[in-house]
């Protein structure tokens, strides 16, 4: 690459230049890049840089000064798409303007929070997209899989997984195991603290049960789970599920002297 970062000839600097370019970026895809862009001299021609804010993300979009299309969004926006999602980009462009995006939208998401909102995002719709998921959707996938199938969250590097994922499409992005955990852990938290304001805040009565048995290979748990009834529909909720040391069986309890019905 022949970039050379020599001052520009023309009377306004370069960095001058930038400020007032910057006035008119008020589409609020600009707040998921570097607030200030950076300049490059390619042959001598002028371009700015933008980068990516996702986590991990090293994509850069080079926009040179000396075209048509020197303010155009469309490969910023295509980017945003694919890497953050066209939900976020579709909440992006509702916010007023670029601050309140940034702030608002990109600000919340830079840490944890992209699995989380395309978690909540994602609620409900079981239909097979024609185009490959963007990042977040493929670590969304993965967890709810991986949990709600109990597979071993290293079953990302399965090599079989891998050949049918990455056939017909090579650059496939799946996430390493240790993002796979890290997510797990996350929507654990945020699960857990749902429920239990759910629970805190529920107005009327909640209905708790255990249930208790020994495994076939002699381990004794106990689960403890929550019924109750939500927008009119019956909700049941395992709340947790322990191993213990022993589980006996009821008739072992009751002192041999008192019968069933004595009990009852
Ligand atoms: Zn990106």
């Amino acid at each position: 690459m022949d970039v050379d970062r020599a001052a520009p000839s023309d009377d306004e600097s370069s960095e001058a230049e930038l400020e007032r370019l910057k006035a008119d970026w008020t589409s609020p895809v600009y707040a998921f890049y570097k607030a200030t862009p950076d300049i490059v001299y390619e042959k001598g021609r002028r371009a700015h840089v933008f980068a990516c804010l996702a986590k991990g993300c090293k994509y850069t979009c080079r926009r040179y000064l000396d075209t048509g299309d020197s303010s155009s969004t469309g490969n910023l926006r295509r980017h945003v798409r694919k890497c953050w999602g066209a939900e976020v980009l579709k909440d992006a462009d509702q916010a007023a303007n670029v601050a309140e995006a940034r702030e608002s939208i990109v600000g919340g998401l830079k840490k944890d929070g992209l699995i989380t909102y395309s978690f909540e995002r994602k609620k409900g719709t079981v239909s097979y997209s024609h185009r490959t998921h963007s990042r977040a959707e493929t670590r969304v996938e993965i967890v709810k899989w991986v949990t709600q199938s109990m597979r071993p969250h290293v079953i990302v590097k399965d090599p079989g997984f891998q050949m049918l994922m990455k056939t017909g499409r090579p650059g496939y992005w799946i996430p390493p195991p240790s993002t796979v955990a890290r997510d797990i852990r996350v929507i654990y938290k945020k699960s857990h603290a749902k429920v239990a304001r759910l629970l805190r805040e529920y107005d009327g009565a909640l209905s708790f049960a255990t249930d208790t048995w020994t495994s076939p290979n002699h381990r004794a748990f106990i689960a403890v789970t929550v019924h109750f009834v939500l927008n009119e529909e019956p909700v049941s909720m395992l709340l947790d599920l322990l191993e213990v040391t022993e589980v006996r069986r009821i008739e072992q309890v009751i002192p041999p002297y008192m019968c069933a019905e004595c009990v009852l």
